[in-house]
């Protein structure tokens, strides 16, 4: 029970970062662990496993699109399939968003800006405005954006962590810390610092730096040894609407795009998985939400209430669809810029705050995380970009706010 690391938190990016680092230390004892039964099954199963590179903020956007190359060369390993995205605004959005737009480059980024004509083209929709709901006014048609399974992602990291022999193990809760310096009451000359972690059984795991990975939960674990860790939890929610033939009532017939849809109206969004006959749909909420693991159950009359009235708005002849699948789980939200973060005190380190879209930058965040651990200044990223690691750090942090959350 005695590791160079421990990480804590098998979701998508403690999975990332303990096989980056172990590939990075291949000597090293490193230790990846979870309460649940599997990698993956956190947070990270309960996303609407989608991915884009359409962002406001330069950092979002290289975190993203580094991982997406590297998801793209997973493939069917993932479930990956290159839907698209459009990203609808009204006339107000878009005059508001265009210093952002301007940032992107629509053949590197791979989007294309669609008036409302060639909205039409792709979208059975009423694009007119009808308080409280705006007009559709323009849109962006991203290409390198679409569904990925997080689970299969978070698994791939963990089964190629274990093949070059990292340690794993599952069903371990950690109730505890050990800290140094109890017995001083954590006098500043003990040089207060993790010495082990306590599980559900009293089982006790020593190492020389400890990973914190625990998403929604890592303020939970943090806190009561002092550490602001800056990340909370956030409810959300998704529902499940099964309708006959959806493309008919959602698409252009001659549409050969098939893409995610955000609309203009409280971030609203509906991904179609058609050869099911499903919309996955959700919404974007913030105030009003506490930052608490709140109860953990999705809540029909908040369909029916945030979501219905925006879909029979939008899509009229969307009608006549069950609800049948609900679910909900918790963003780990960082809320000054809604940015990851990586940060360490003493020998410990936390990597949360992936704000709704850790899937997508996983692979970033993962090798990111290990330069880190390592005492690197850069990360190397997928795509061949070097990323400084402090500037996802509290400290010396060097993030612009990302404003596409949804
Ligand atoms: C409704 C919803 C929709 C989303 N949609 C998307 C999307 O479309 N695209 C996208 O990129 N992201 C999306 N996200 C966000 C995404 O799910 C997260 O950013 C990502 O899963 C975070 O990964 P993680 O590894 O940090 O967290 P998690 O997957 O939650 O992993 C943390 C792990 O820590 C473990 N853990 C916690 N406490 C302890 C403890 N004390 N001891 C041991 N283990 C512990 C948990 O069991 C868990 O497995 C969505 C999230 C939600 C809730």
């Amino acid at each position: 029970m005695n590791f160079d690391y421990i990480i804590v938190g098998a979701g998508v990016i403690g999975s990332s970062i303990a096989y980056y680092l172990k590939s990075a230390l291949q000597d090293s004892k490193i230790l990846l662990l979870d309460k649940n039964h599997s990698a993956g099954a956190g947070n990270t199963a309960r996303s609407a496993a989608l991915y884009r590179n359409f962002f406001s903020s330069h950092t979002s956007r290289v975190l993203a699109g580094s991982s997406i190359r590297y998801y793209l060369e997973l493939g069917d390993k993932v479930q990956l399939d290159p839907i698209g995205y459009l990203w609808l605004f009204s006339e107000e959005q878009w005059a508001d968003s265009q210093n952002g737009i301007q940032q992107l480059d629509p053949i590197k980024d791979k989007f294309e800006v669609l008036d409302r004509a060639a909205i039409s083209d792709i979208l059975r929709l009423n694009h007119k405005a009808k308080a409280p709901f705006p007009d559709v006014y323009a849109g962006i048609y991203c290409h390198l954006c679409g569904s990925i399974s997080g689970m299969a992602l978070a698994q791939h990291y963990a089964s190629e962590f274990k093949s070059i022999g990292g340690d794993v193990s599952f069903d371990t809760d950690i109730k505890s810390f050990i800290l140094t310096g109890q017995n001083s009451r954590y006098a500043p000359w003990d040089e207060v610092k993790v010495s082990g972690i306590v599980d559900q059984e009293s089982n006790t795991y020593h190492g020389t730096q400890f990973v914190i990975a625990t998403g929604a939960w890592i303020h939970d674990l943090l806190a009561p040894i002092g550490i602001v860790s800056g990340i909370l939890p956030k409810k959300r929610q998704l529902f499940g609407l099964t309708i006959k033939d959806p493309a008919q009532l959602l698409m252009n017939h001659n549409s050969t795009k098939k893409p995610a849809v955000i609309l203009p109206a409280g971030g609203v969004y509906i991904k179609p998985i058609l050869d099911k006959n499903i919309l996955i749909v959700g919404c974007a909420d913030d105030l009003g939400q506490p930052y608490l693991m709140s109860d953990p159950e999705p809540d029909p009359l908040y369909f029916h209430s945030a979501i219905e009235p925006v879909l029979n708005h939008y899509f009229p002849e969307l009608k006549n669809y069950k609800l049948s699948l609900k679910w909900a789980g918790y963003y780990d939200y960082h809320w000054p810029d809604m940015t990851p973060v990586i940060e360490s005190v003493a020998n410990l380190t936390w990597v949360g705050g992936t704000s709704g879209s850790g899937i997508m930058k996983a692979d970033a965040i993962g090798r990111i995380a290990a330069a880190r651990l390592q005492g690197h200044e850069e990360a190397i990223l997928a795509d061949g970009v070097k990323f400084k690691v402090s500037k996802l750090s509290l400290r010396d942090r060097e993030v612009e706010k990302e404003e596409l959350i949804i």
